[in-house]
């Protein structure tokens, strides 16, 4: 594990200098922490002098495709014969926002099989052992105020642009619920406070991502909440699920269902809420927790996931969503005692 410092920053530039093809990646479904840390760790990049491609495994929501870059991105599932190449060429790997490789999705067997070194810059729990540098801090809000603090340390915040600025506070706002959540720190408000100063518009960030909404979407969540919002019997737990029919009927596109869990979650006296969506061949399951009740280990321990201790997700393949409803109901209700409500 190393630490943001000078001193290993500057053993990373020294590998840029050195490396000839630089790749730059983040987890498939790419949230904005995702695209904005991995956007702008490239400009910076750039602006030292180091060409470089960002790969991302698959598409993104068109509520992310405002930040500069977003055109040269790669996107692994649309084109694979050509993000394979790019990976197999790579002799420096990036790996942001993700603990794992098995995050990265049909891109994750280039990235195995890859002889580049590996570079993580990362804030989920158990971060596993791939890169030779490993840049982990559980602590933080979002990978893209770590990308900031590698910029920092390398003495470079001059060089932050209002371009990059957006790229990074797109990360931060998006990751930390808009500053809302624990993980926020004075440092995260400091940061943003330097951002503007370095020109920053933050509030054309947080219009281009919060207020750009189409009218299919809002009704799909004005469904979702009213129609198949569940709290369970005795317990704090809340469910949202949707199938592919309903998704379906209301033209569901990448990042509609954003936030959903969290509304689940905001029930007075709800400690933990999911939200199940039935996709092409697995259903998504997303899990959010107030206080104390892990999400993290709920996931890993029941279906395949990880995550943060109130943020988490998972997935099942090959079962219908009442299957994956009722194992959620069976694996939650082990919990009981933990989550009884009040
Ligand atoms: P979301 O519910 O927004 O998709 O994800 C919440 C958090 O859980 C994010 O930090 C995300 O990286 C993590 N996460 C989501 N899905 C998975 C998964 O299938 N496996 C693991 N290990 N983590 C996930
Ligand atoms: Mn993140």
């Amino acid at each position: 594990m190393h630490k943001i410092n000078s001193e290993n920053v500057s053993a990373v530039l020294q590998m840029c200098a050195q490396a000839k093809n630089i790749v730059i990646t983040g987890h498939r479904s790419p949230d904005g922490d995702a695209v904005g840390s991995t956007l702008a760790l490239s400009h910076y990049l750039r602006a030292k002098g180091f060409e470089n491609t960002v790969i991302l495994p698959d598409d993104y929501p068109t509520f992310l495709h405002w930040m500069k870059g977003n055109e040269e991105v790669q996107i692994f599932d649309a084109n694979t014969d050509k993000g394979e190449a790019l990976i197999a060429q790579a002799d420096l790997v990036f790996t942001l926002d993700y603990n794992d490789l098995s995050r990265t999705g049909n891109m994750a067997d280039s990235l195995r099989n890859s002889e580049a070194t590996m570079v993580m810059i990362d804030h989920h729990q158990q971060p596993s052992d791939y890169a030779e540098v490993t840049f982990s801090d559980t602590t933080s809000c979002s990978t893209a105020q770590m990308v900031y603090e590698f910029i920092e340390a390398a003495g470079d915040v001059s060089m932050i642009d209002s371009e990059m600025a957006e790229c990074i506070y797109c990360g931060i706002m998006t990751d930390s619920g808009s500053f809302r959540f624990s993980s926020v720190e004075a440092k995260t408000h400091r940061i943003a406070a330097q951002l503007i100063e370095n020109g920053l518009d933050h509030s054309k960030v947080h219009m281009a991502v919060y207020d750009t909404n189409l009218l299919d979407r809002l009704k799909l969540v004005g469904y979702a909440l009213s129609e198949k919002l569940e709290v369970m019997e005795d317990l704090a737990v809340a469910i949202i699920s949707l199938s592919k029919e309903e998704l379906d009927k209301h033209h569901y596109r990448a990042g509609d269902t954003e936030g959903l869990v969290n509304q689940a979650l905001s029930i007075d006296g709800v400690q933990c809420a999911v939200f199940i969506r039935e996709g092409n061949n697995k259903v998504k399951m997303s899990f959010r927790s107030k206080g104390n009740f892990d999400v993290n280990e709920f996931a890993r321990a029941h279906f395949n996931g990880g995550g943060h201790k109130n943020a988490a997700g998972g997935a099942v393949s090959a079962a219908s969503i009442e299957e994956v409803l009722e194992q959620f109901k069976t694996a939650i209700k082990g919990y009981s005692s933990q989550l009884e409500l009040k």
